[in-house]
């Protein structure tokens, strides 16, 4: 379900280019391609994040799930005035004009969730960057209590979602999302994000959502891309 869209007034900071805090933020949905020169690459080999997600999850996560999601968003926008729009452009576009153009924001807003959560992700983890550490201290007392926080949201969400660490004017906080809803669309400006679709875990743990988020947070968050977000929101 979509948010209200009495709170687009409050976004207009997406239409003015500052959700363009991204890596890939140029983005271009275009269709009518065979090979869609759209899908962002992945920003590691498809086997390094492995033992935490296997290849074979990303394999079909990315190669599968956000494939389909770029291949359907192109061809809803074939032909319409969205066809040359940043991505980030038409989510707001296809939120703004409601429930008819549910279809077009699910597509977009998952193809932005996607490429956003594989550059969360780094081989390996990633240190706190000091900066961001006394942000989250300030927020939430320790980075521990953030953790939690990311944790208890991500495992809570009731079906598929999200989990995010984002920058709400001046506060960081944790929020969860359902289906491909983004905070954005909230007036918040995402850092981090955990992808918690049956998709994004079932290969590798099943049932076992809170074992999948436990690793991911302990051993692959990218808190240099969070910083790098916090920065620019
Ligand atoms: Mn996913």
């Amino acid at each position: 379900m979509m948010a209200k869209q009495s709170q687009l007034s409050r976004r207009e900071w997406l239409l003015a280019g500052g959700g363009a805090a991204l890596a890939f933020a140029g983005l271009k949905v275009q269709g009518g391609m065979a090979a869609d020169p759209t899908m962002p690459p992945l920003p590691y080999p498809q086997s390094a994040l492995e033992p935490v997600i296997s290849s074979r999850t990303l394999e079909f996560h990315y190669g599968k799930h956000h494939q389909g999601y770029v291949t359907n968003l192109n061809k809803l926008i074939a032909g319409t005035p969205m066809e040359n729009m940043p991505l980030e452009k038409i989510m707001v576009e296809a939120f703004r004009q409601g429930p008819e153009k549910a279809g077009i924001f699910n597509n977009a807003a998952q193809v932005w969730n996607h490429t956003f959560y594989w550059n969360c992700l780094k081989p390996g983890g990633a240190a706190i960057p000091a900066e961001l550490r006394s942000a989250l201290e300030r927020d939430f007392k320790s980075v521990e209590n953030l953790k939690k926080e990311l944790s208890q949201a991500a495992v809570s969400q009731f079906g598929s979602g999200w989990a995010w660490l984002v920058k709400d004017s001046n506060t960081l906080k944790v929020v969860k999302t359902p289906n491909a809803e983004n905070p954005m669309t909230s007036g918040q400006k995402p850092l981090l994000t955990i992808d918690v679709w049956e998709h994004a875990y079932y290969l590798d743990y099943q049932n076992r959502r809170a074992d999948y988020v436990a690793a991911v947070i302990d051993k692959l968050l990218n808190w240099e891309f969070a910083l790098e977000n916090m920065k620019k929101a």
